[in-house]
């Protein structure tokens, strides 16, 4: 297959707010070939400024957009996905946005090579021979205002089914450390026994690891499963100093990842035991997968982190599906009305409450051109008089 096209889209809600609800708009790319298919992808990152990193003009050898390093380019296998990031990469090496902008064009070329080879993403990854297993879904919410808002948050999860939930941002580490403790509480009652329990500190002690260590104490007759972002994404020396000492709660982080080789410090030298990884975020399923691996290797759990619509969800699924003992899922709850019908389709929890992988060829999802239409927000980018970027039709 050769590349024909390469068109990247906004599409957004009619009103934008500073709520931290990463739904309210996308950026979503399409990528078709010469023999009329065509993937696509979403990535977690300012629409805008990812739409510039297809379109700028060539400043050097350096900064070549991804439009055209793409354009033309053959697509036959695997090994073309890893030679085409290679390249984007290479050409895009002093645009530092590049992993973010990079990241939906991945998705999409996985997208497109599954349904040429006729065989879903994961056994692409994995090997034809690869199995998919169900993943836990756990619903991702804020914490309550209050304590006693947390615990009628988690009862509401609760008679929705969910077995695994996770609570976080908001109060958590503003307030003291009965407070903290309170808020903990509250979400295993409102939860209940048998239910995983999940922190999500929103990195609000910064550099301060003893805190979180001794946060991790306290929290701990609570059995939170993790206590996730702690400290500071780059904070790496102090979560070395936090997880060397062996809190009474495992240490997650990872979703600030913006390169392989982030997620790669964070696992290595941090000393993390669950990396969550974002796809939209660190250039897409290929290096996702390679921290897949690398957490295999070291007996780190690997989770995604996914706050955007299906299609990124199920691109995912799709990296650790064949891990039967990675097995919890970071599954999104409420979201804008665009996330939740920009496809066709959504992931739905199972009779057992569990979510399974598409199995159709491709990541498995299919955009729905309704929603496409009803959120697009077309982009015209000048410079110097002439037009430099215009979206393309639907
Ligand atoms: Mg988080």
């Amino acid at each position: 297959m050769r590349i024909v096209s390469v068109d990247p889209f906004y599409l957004r809600m009619p009103v934008v707010t500073d709520a931290a609800d990463g739904t309210q708009d996308s950026f979503l790319v399409r990528i078709r070939t010469d023999n009329g298919l065509e993937g696509w992808g979403e990535s977690d990152a300012s629409p805008i400024v990812s739409l510039s990193v297809y379109c700028c003009p060539m400043s050097h050898g350096n900064i070549v957009s991804i439009r055209e390093s793409l354009l033309g380019e053959t697509l036959g296998g695997v090994e073309d996905i890893h030679r085409l990031h290679a390249k984007t990469l290479r050409n895009g090496l002093d645009i530092q946005h590049i992993h973010h902008a990079y990241s939906a064009s991945d998705l999409a070329l996985w997208d497109l090579l599954g349904k040429h080879a006729g065989q879903p993403v994961y056994k692409l990854l994995d090997g034809a021979s690869a199995t998919s297993h169900p993943k836990l879904p756990y619903a991702s919410v804020l914490f309550g205002d209050t304590p006693e808002l947390t615990r009628q948050r988690a009862t509401d999860l609760r008679h929705q089914g969910f077995k695994a939930a996770k609570f976080g941002w908001g109060p958590m580490g503003k307030f003291g450390r009965e407070n903290d403790v309170a808020l903990v509480r509250a979400a295993r009652e409102g939860l209940g026994d048998d239910a995983t329990v999940l922190v999500d500190a929103g990195v609000v002690w910064g550099h301060d690891w003893q805190t979180a260590l001794q946060r991790a104490a306290d929290f701990a007759p609570f059995r939170p499963g993790w206590l996730e972002e702690p400290l500071l994404p780059d904070a790496i020396e102090d979560y070395r100093r936090l997880c060397t000492r062996k809190p009474a709660v495992p240490i997650a982080a990872g979703e600030g990842s913006g390169r392989y080789r982030d997620a790669e410090d964070l696992l290595l030298n941090g000393g993390v035991k669950f990396i969550q990884i974002d796809v939209g975020r660190i250039g897409g399923i290929t290096p996702a997968h390679r921290v897949r691996k690398l957490a295999e290797e070291h007996g780190v759990t690997y989770v995604n982190h996914t706050f955007k619509s299906h299609l990124s969800l199920a691109a995912s699924i799709h990296v650790f599906a064949a891990v039967e003992g990675f097995e919890i899922l970071e599954y999104v709850m409420g979201g804008s009305s665009l996330s939740r019908e920009l496809t066709t389709e959504m992931l739905k929890r199972g009779a057992d409450g569990r979510v399974r992988t598409p199995e159709r060829p491709g990541l498995g999802v299919d955009v729905s051109p309704a929603a496409f239409k009803k959120y697009l927000c077309p982009v015209r980018i000048e410079a110097g008089g002439k037009a430099l970027f215009e979206s393309a039709p639907p």
